[in-house]
């Protein structure tokens, strides 16, 4: 089977989200780049009984090859591979936290250092727009702008990454983010970093870890 290795990292990848609790149910979509396109989730099937033969096939002028039917968000999916070329992965999920900001339309400021991961000083919430549609699209696209992460009002979040791993990993720090920064609501104002500091800590992460590691999935 074609892309055999990327197929099984997905329904792996799929499977991590729910063990790991950042998604639940046949909720949420990934997407990786291979040479024709990119590879999706199939709509609507249980991650522990989905096969890499279940994952789609798409290709840039959005046809399709595979048995099943892509996830219904094919759209973003679609979008952020054509738009934004340094993206290799696509990570959606309906996770607790992320999604129960997204329901009070809240973006998540630099409340803790690790926002700077998203690639700014804040996590936007993209606007509502009916899941599966092209305005969710454009909305996600528009959030998405000099940024690896954002929130789409009452409905999820979308992280985009260099390859799946780091794509994974972020999803993991914002559902972490968001759920730090409702805590923090509970007790009292929190603090918000300047931008300036959020600035200074991109930077940093360009030499955070280990020189002969692979870089930490922020930088
Ligand atoms: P799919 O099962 O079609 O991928 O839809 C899940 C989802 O999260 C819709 O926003
Ligand atoms: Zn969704």
């Amino acid at each position: 089977m074609k892309y055999e290795t990327e197929r099984r990292e997905i329904v792996k990848a799929c499977q991590d989200m729910n063990r790991r609790g950042i998604n639940q149910g046949t909720s949420g979509n990934i997407s990786v780049r291979v040479k024709e396109g990119f590879l999706l989730t199939p709509s609507g099937m249980a991650y522990d009984e989905m096969k890499a033969g279940d994952i789609v096939l798409m290709r840039p002028d959005a046809s399709h090859t595979g048995k099943r039917k892509p996830s219904s968000e094919w759209r973003f999916h679609h979008a952020l591979m054509t738009s934004r070329r340094e993206v290799g992965a696509v990570v959606h999920t309906h996770s607790m936290f992320a999604t129960t900001l997204s329901c009070l339309g809240m973006e998540i400021p630099a409340v803790h250092y690790m926002v700077a991961a998203a690639g700014g000083e804040n996590i936007r919430c993209a606007p509502y727009a009916t899941y599966g549609t092209q305005e969710t699209a454009d909305n996600a696209v528009k959030a998405l702008q000099d940024r690896n992460a954002c929130l789409l009002a009452n409905h999820g979040m979308i992280v985009i990454g260099p390859n799946l791993k780091k794509a994974m990993w972020l999803a993991v720090e914002v559902e972490t983010l968001a759920a730090q920064y409702w805590r923090a609501l509970q007790v009292g104002k929190p603090n918000i970093l300047p931008k300036a500091e959020i600035n200074r800590v991109i930077d940093k992460f360009k030499s955070y870890g280990q020189a002969k590691e692979p870089a930490p999935a922020c930088c």
